[in-house]
C-alpha cells in the first residue's frame, strides 16, 4: 500500500502559525487526545485551517489509519511542542496521530512509522531524533503511546525484518552498508545465491545488508569466517562487548598503521567534510559530513561511528580533540603576531606595534577591529 498523503497547507499569515522557516531536525509525535468519531487526520486538517479554535497551534501531519494530511510544509515552524521557541517548535516536524473512535489506532500508528521512516530518510534523520512531545514539554503526549515508546520506535526500522530496540546487545554480522536501497539488493541477492541468510536493516539513512545477528559472539566469528571464505566483505556490528581485542577476529586488513590514529571508543569525533567514502566504499553523503560522531568500535583502520552505525576509515575522522581554535569574538584578548605586515586595510604595521596584546571591539569577515589601536588587522596575523 502507497502512503497517500493529502495536501492543504496553511498560509504563512495565519494566526494559529509562526509563519518562519526552519530546518528539520527532528520529528516531535502527538495523539490528538481526540476520540470523537469523525475526528480523523482531514478533520484535523480543518481545524489548523479555521484557525485551530483561535490556539496558536499548528502542526505538519496528522495521520489517522487510511489517510495523512499535511498542514504545514516541513521546511516550516509550528506551534505543537509546548516549548516556546524551543527546538521543539523551531526544528522539529509535528505529527498527530489520530484517536478517533471510529478508526483503526493501531493502524494509525502504523502509517506514521511509515511516514516517519519516510521523513527520517529524506531528511537525514537518525532515529534517536524521533522524540514524543512529552520530549519538549513534559506533556503527557502521545498519551497512548508513552507506555511503549520503544516498541514504537522499533518499528521505524525498515519493515523487513524488524529488529527490536533490544538487538543492540546481539553481534550482527554485517556485509555492506550503501545509500542506495537498489545496491543493498545487489549485494543481498549476492549472499543469497552463496546461501547466506540476508536482510536489509534501514538505519541512519543506511540501508546494511546483514547475515545474522547472535547473542554469542563465537558463533558471530563463525558467520564471519564463512562470508569471508565466500569473498564478502565483513563486519561484525553491535555486541556487548566487542570493543577491544575481540574486534581483532573481524579485523578486515590487520596491516599495521605506522602513524596509529589516537581514536578510542567513545570518543567523539568529527567526520571530514574531505571523506568520500564509508570503509565500505560507498558514498558519503554530503549531509553526515563535518558532523560529530561518538565512536563505537574500532577495528584496524576503520571505526564504527555510533549515530551514523556505519563504517568509516580512521584517516577521515578528526581525533577527539577537535575544537582546536576558539572563535574570534569581540571582547577577546588576542596577540598581534610579529610577523604580521600590513593591517586588513593595506598600511604597514610599524613593529612597535606587534608583539602585544589587544582587545578585539569588532569581528567583521577574515578581520578583527583592535580596540587599543583602532585598527583593523587580519584574523591570520592575531593568535
Ligand atoms: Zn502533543
Amino acid at each position: 500500500m502507497t502512503l497517500k498523503i493529502r495536501r492543504n497547507i496553511l498560509s504563512q499569515g495565519a494566526p494559529n502559525v509562526p509563519g518562519r522557516k526552519m530546518k528539520p531536525k527532528y520529528i516531535t509525535v502527538h495523539n490528538t487526545a481526540n476520540t470523537s468519531r469523525g475526528a480523523n487526520a482531514e478533520m484535523h486538517a480543518r481545524y489548523q485551517h479555521n484557525g485551530s479554535g483561535g490556539r496558536q497551534a499548528s502542526w505538519h501531519y496528522t495521520v489517522d489509519d487510511t489517510e495523512i494530511w499535511q498542514t504545514l510544509e516541513d521546511t516550516q515552524q509550528g506551534w505543537h511542542a509546548g516549548d516556546g521557541s524551543g527546538a521543539g517548535n523551531t526544528q522539529s516536524i509535528g505529527i498527530e496521530i489520530c484517536e478517533n473512535s471510529d478508526g483503526n489506532f493501531d493502524k494509525a500508528v502504523k502509517n506514521a512509522q511509515r511516514l516517519i521512516r519516510k521523513l527520517m530518510n529524506k531528511h537525514g534523520m537518525s532515529i534517536n531524533n524521533v522524540v514524543p512531545h512529552k520530549h519538549w514539554s513534559g506533556k503527557n503526549c502521545p498519551r497512548k503511546l508513552l507506555g511503549n515508546w520503544d516498541e514504537f520506535k522499533a518499528g521505524l526500522v525498515e519493515e523487513e525484518k524488524v529488529i527490536s530496540a533490544k538487538s543492540d546487545d546481539l553481534f550482527k554480522v554485517q556485509i555492506g552498508a550503501f545509500s542506495k536501497k537498489t545496491n543493498a539488493d545487489i549485494l543481498a541477492r549476492r549472499a543469497k545465491a552463496r546461501g547466506f541468510d540476508q536482510y536489509i536493516v534501514k538505519e541512519g539513512g543506511l540501508y546494511k545488508v546483514q547475515i545474522g545477528a547472535f547473542s554469542q559472539k563465537a558463533n558471530a566469528d563463525e558467520a564471519v569466517k564463512k562470508a569471508k571464505k565466500a569473498g564478502f566483505d565483513v563486519y561484525i556490528i553491535g555486541g556487548k562487548s566487542v570493543n577491544k581485542a575481540k574486534a581483532k577476529s573481524s579485523k578486515p586488513s590487520p596491516k599495521p598503521k605506522p602513524k596509529s590514529a589516537p581514536i578510542k571508543v567513545g570518543d567523539k569525533v568529527t567526520l571530514s567534510n574531505s571523506a568520500k567514502r564509508y570503509a565500505t566504499g560507498e558514498i558519503i553523503p554530503t549531509r553526515y559530513k563535518g558532523k560529530r560522531y561518538t565512536v563505537q568500535q574500532i577495528s584496524g583502520d576503520r571505526a564504527l561511528l555510533k549515530e551514523l552505525f556505519s563504517w568509516v576509515n580512521v584517516k577521515d575522522i578528526g581525533g577527539p580533540k577537535k575544537p582546536a581554535k576558539p572563535a574570534l569574538k569581540a571582547g577577546s584578548r588576542v596577540t598581534l603576531k610579529t610577523s604580521a605586515k600590513t593591517y586588513a586595510t593595506g598600511e604597514a604595521i610599524p613593529a612597535r606595534i606587534k608583539g602585544k596584546r589587544y582587545t578585539i571591539q569588532q569581528v567583521s569577515k577574515g578581520r578583527v577591529l583592535l580596540k587599543e589601536i583602532f585598527s583593523w588587522v587580519r584574523n591570520s596575523d592575531v593568535i
